[in-house]
Order: structure tokens, then sequence, then C-alpha cells
């Protein structure tokens, strides 16, 4: 049956596979096991493996073979860098050319996404959800958008992927339809403060595991800087304010 896929039908399996994290980062892809797996020569695999490297979401390794990407923390600020860039001029064209207008794409988007959540399927709302940002940019019709938000929505799914496996989705509630409101409305300076306001909270929610070093903050880490001075109160005296302030 898988006899028959083309190359571009492969790229996108495994394009697919990796962005909805069946493929997590890290993972071996063996030109071997691909190659039978899709029953086609590993001459194929290997032209989609660098095509699926120029797009970063695999990384060759001299000798060692292809892997699905890691994205470091840097990595991470970088791709958030780029996309706060892109996706801000995104909001200010749509805003512009969409003004008191409907858009009928974005708000069939946006129900797909709500009813996902309510479901409480969590790998379609993670494909939704990043799909959001790629539909936005290519509806500005301009395919150096689109393709450069879809790569970096692949990335920012494997950095939530590698570092937040408990999160199906960094993109908070009602933040999309609000951002789509702000472009039908034409409010162009609200919906890219709207949009950089999303995208820093989709950074902040990836939880990146800190490293351990000899300047570790232990008070930050225990929760002591704000520490109540307890040792100065008699517990009946809390016990009465608590008392208090539940009534
Ligand atoms: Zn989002």
């Amino acid at each position: 049956m898988t006899a028959h896929l083309s190359n571009q039908e492969i790229y996108e399996r495994i394009y697919t596979a990796i962005n909805e994290r069946r493929l997590p980062p890290g993972t071996k892809l063996s030109e071997e096991r691909l190659a039978q797996a899709f029953h086609v020569s590993r001459t194929r695999i290997h032209e989609i493996l660098m095509r699926l490297s120029h797009e970063l979401v695999i990384e060759l390794h001299l000798n060692r073979g292809a892997f699905v990407a890691s994205p470091t923390p840097r990595d991470l600020r970088d791709i958030f860098a780029v996309r706060r860039a892109l996706e801000r001029a995104v909001a200010i064209e749509l805003s512009e050319k969409f003004a008191g207008q409907t858009i009928a794409a974005l708000r069939a988007h946006l129900d797909n996404e709500a009813k996902a959540r309510a479901a409480g399927d969590k790998v379609a709302l993670a494909r939704l959800t990043g799909e959001f940002h790629v539909r936005l940019a290519e509806i500005t019709e301009n395919r150096l958008f689109s393709d450069n938000l879809r790569r970096m929505v692949a990335l920012t799914g494997l950095a939530i992927a590698q570092y937040d496996s408990l999160a199906s989705s960094a993109c908070p509630q009602h933040e999309h339809a609000d951002i789509v409101a702000a472009i039908e409305a034409g409010d162009v300076r609200r919906a890219e403060r709207i949009m950089q306001e999303h995208l820093d909270h989709v950074e902040r929610g990836i939880q990146i595991p800190i490293s351990g070093s000899d300047d570790m903050d232990f008070e930050q880490i225990f929760q002591l800087r704000h520490k109540l001075p307890a040792d100065d109160v008699p517990p009946a005296a809390k016990r009465k304010k608590k008392g208090a302030s539940a009534t």
C-alpha cells in the first residue's frame, strides 16, 4: 500500500508525525528503517531527510545519522524573536486589509479549536493552535510569511514536546479569539499588541528545566523571599486573624 507514496507524501507523513509529537525530539530516524517502512530506496529517504533538515525539524549528525531536532533554550529564544517580528507584521497587515469584515476561515478555525478543547482532544488541540498561526500568515497571501511561520510553529511544537510534555498547547484559551476580533475591527495597534502579548504568554508557558549550578537561588527556589515573620506572631493571634478574615 505504501509502495506508491511519492516523496512529497512520505515527507508529509514524517513531518506530520514530528508535528503531532508521535516522533518526539531526539528520536533517531534511521534511513534503513524508514526505507523498509515506506518500501522505497534509501536514496529517496535520504533526499527527504535532507529536505526536513533544511526545514530545521531534523538534525543531521556526521556519521551518526538523522534525529528529530531537540531545540535548546537558546534556540527557543531565537524562534520566539523571529515569531514576534513576523507575527506582529502579519497582525498589522491583516487588520489593515480586513478592517470591518468577518474572516470566515478564521471563525471556522476558532470553532474547531473550541470543539477540540471541549472534547479534551489534546493532540487535535495542539495541532489546531499551531495551525492558527500558520493560517493567519496564509491569509496575507505572502508565501514567505506562511512558509517561515510553518517552520517556526513546527519548531515551537518540538520545544513544547521536549520541555513540557504535559502541556498539550501553550496557546492560552480565548487569546486567539481576541486576536481575530482585533483584526476584524481593523484595530491595527491592538492587533499588534495582543499578538505580541500572546507570543510572550506562549513562550513563558513552555517550562524549561533549569540546570543546576553553584549559585542556585535557594530563597527563590524554596519561596523564602516573602517569608512571613511567623516567629513574631503568637499562634493564638494568627488563628484569630484567620478566623476574622473568613467571616
Ligand atoms: Zn496561539
